[in-house]
């Protein structure tokens, strides 16, 4: 069975559109309206077409889109866009690959016709006028753009990422902000330990707090700063998870938190704290630390790269 993206390229293929091979994206011009299929980031089995549609200078409106979606007959499900992203709609793939492509064929023609039927018309993201446009990838994002603006936007992309290369990385600035990110980090993780939900997702909170302190200080990313982050936020985990035994102890011995705090080597040196049962704590929430951590800090490193970027699909 092919995959959902070997899917969408088979797509391309039979019905004479294109595939940016790089992203991932099928894009064309279907009647009058340049769209661009993604596969869905949350549930592989569909796919997202995006358009960028305006009446008499207005946002695409999501009762609309409701409509649409009615009117299509469980051809398409629409989604409301979050922010100002353009008209987005789920259709669902096919197992096969001539069944995927009949599909899509299918949701555009529906689409272009809907969208015209209400008076719909397609316009750049940037000037709004009533122009052709193409889908281009601007930074870490997908935006419709006519030929002048795609232009204007590149410029502006390299005027930001020549500033960006002249500000200094603040390193120490960054290692403070780190610490601060990974404690708040340490907190949930310890925090969802306590409620019983040791998972990646409590590690993925943790290097985003982490990394998102680092960059916000430092005013900037880099490895160095992934690396710093990672330390900061292995730390931090310690000093959670020893604080987690601390509120214990101290509630245990009734004394305050911070005399427990350090007590806690002595505690397990006594035998109090079973030294087989912390470290199996502690290795659990280190594990599922990494295991959401790891991605996220490949994924934001990444993204650090193509920042700046524009280009068209290709
Ligand atoms: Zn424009």
């Amino acid at each position: 069975m092919s995959s959902a993206i070997q899917k969408l390229s088979a797509a391309a293929e039979t019905t004479g559109l294109s595939f940016d091979r790089e992203r991932n994206i099928l894009y064309g011009t279907f009647g009058a309206y340049a769209f661009a299929v993604l596969v869905n980031a949350s549930n592989v089995r569909y796919c997202s077409i995006f358009f960028h549609v305006t009446r008499d200078g207005n946002a695409f409106i999501a009762n609309d889109g409701k409509e649409i979606a009615k009117e299509s007959n469980k051809l398409l499900q629409f989604v409301k866009p979050a922010g100002a992203a353009p008209a987005s709609f789920l259709v669902k793939l096919e197992k096969d690959e001539q069944g995927t492509a009949q599909r899509i064929l299918d949701a555009l023609n529906f689409l272009s016709a809907a969208f015209t039927s209400r008076g719909y018309v397609n316009t750049c993201e940037n000037c709004r006028h009533e122009v052709a446009t193409e889908p281009c990838a601007v930074g870490n994002g997908l935006r419709f753009l006519c030929p002048e603006c795609f232009e204007s936007v590149s410029a502006s992309m390299n005027d930001k990422a020549h500033q960006e290369a002249e500000t200094p990385e603040n390193v120490p600035a960054g290692i403070v902000g780190a610490l601060g990110g990974a404690l708040l980090g340490a907190l949930v993780v310890v925090l969802f330990g306590r409620l019983g939900y040791v998972t990646a997702l409590s590690g993925l909170i943790a290097a985003i707090c982490a990394l998102k302190g680092y960059e916000l200080l430092a005013k900037k990313m880099s490895v160095k700063g992934a690396i710093i982050s990672c330390i900061a936020m292995l730390a931090m985990i310690y000093v959670g998870h020893r604080a987690d035994w601390a509120i214990e102890a101290a509630q245990y011995f009734q004394v305050d938190f911070f005399k427990a705090f350090r007590a806690i080597p002595m505690l397990i040196e006594e035998g109090a704290i079973e030294l087989g049962q912390y470290l199996k704590g502690l290795f659990m929430v280190y594990l599922f630390a990494l295991l959401g951590a790891v991605p996220t800090v490949i994924s934001s490193l990444k993204q650090q790269k193509t920042k700046y970027t524009v280009q068209k699909l290709n």
